[in-house]
């Protein structure tokens, strides 16, 4: 059984009516209609503060990727407008843990710790980009472990960003190639996730990184409240796709908004 980590915690001030939690975009490029979606929402963004929940980038091999003229500037234009009416969270993820204190200044985002408790309107959210949960995954754990420590990041951020770009094209194919091995996608530990939720006295857990959006029950807890884990969607909007869901959170609790897949 993993250690139960250590919780950050954030309290949500008074003014804040709603919250919108998102993750899982994977930008890039290459997905114009994803981006589109993604800057769209933003630019209408009703919510008091955007959760982004990691993997907002499909890959970050260093803040100096984001050069003026590059898809990664037009992104950071896209938050930097939005942050000047909801306050901006980020969580990073599996695909973007090398986003750097720079670029989320330029964005006029907020560093959010993995996992962080959220306290609102008198009740606790766990939040959590969700690849520490998956513990079935031993080599993915141990490629984080690695991959997370600062002499590693220290290392890898002194290449050439052309050797970094080619180094995270290698890592996703090995990747890929480990996942189709597998035949499996690991899906978080249930037992796991309600123990994070009790040692952080909370009820709701929020994360993203399965692609497998759902809610399920996780019990009860001492004081028979019920244990709930949200899983947020991916985001992938093409010609015939239209997954871009958001979670709100407002005094009435949790909802899904979304335009569902088409069938
Ligand atoms: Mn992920």
């Amino acid at each position: 059984m993993t250690a139960v980590p250590r919780f950050a915690a954030l309290d949500a001030p008074a003014r804040w009516r709603t919250v919108d939690f998102i993750s899982d975009l994977h930008l890039k490029a290459e997905e114009p209609d994803t981006f589109e979606a993604w800057a769209s929402y933003l630019r209408h963004v009703p919510a008091d503060a955007v959760f982004i929940l990691g993997d907002l980038f499909e890959a970050w091999v260093g803040d100096d990727c984001a050069v003026p003229g590059s898809f990664e500037h037009r992104c950071a234009q896209v938050l930097h407008a939005a942050s000047t009416t909801a306050e901006l969270f980020f969580m990073h993820g599996n695909r973007d843990f090398l986003l750097g204190p720079d670029f989320l200044a330029h964005c006029g985002m907020r560093e959010l710790a993995d996992p962080t408790v959220l306290g609102f309107e008198g009740r606790r959210y766990l939040l959590t980009h969700g690849d520490l949960l998956c513990t079935d995954d031993l080599d993915y754990q141990r490629f984080r472990q690695q991959v997370r420590t600062e002499d590693w990041q220290r290392a890898f951020l002194a290449r050439p960003l052309a050797e970094r770009q080619a180094a995270a094209r290698q890592m996703r194919a090995q990747s890929e190639q480990h996942q189709a091995a597998q035949g499996v996608y690991a899906d978080v530990d249930a037992e796991l996730a309600r123990s994070w939720l009790v040692a952080a006295s909370a009820t709701t857990l929020i994360h993203g990184h399965t692609h497998r959006p759902g809610d399920h029950v996780l019990g009860q807890d001492a004081s028979g409240q019920r244990l709930v884990r949200r899983v947020l969607s991916d985001w992938h909007v093409t010609a015939d796709e239209q997954r871009a869901q958001v979670l709100r959170l407002s005094a009435d609790g949790l909802q899904r908004l979304a335009p569902e897949p088409r069938a």
